[in-house]
């Protein structure tokens, strides 16, 4: 049922940056393991 895929959602931890430990968006997942601010760093 849907209720059941947000609360295991929701029960997820927080994902965090594996470079500088920031947390990061859920909307961020595709890009994987690090935060908006490591990624700028990688893309220059
Ligand atoms: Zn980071």
């Amino acid at each position: 049922m849907l209720t059941n895929v947000v609360d295991f959602f929701k029960n997820l931890p927080a994902k965090k940056c594996s470079k500088c430990g920031e947390k990061i968006e859920e909307q961020h997942e595709c890009y994987g393991n690090h935060c908006e601010n490591c990624l700028n760093t990688y893309k220059g």
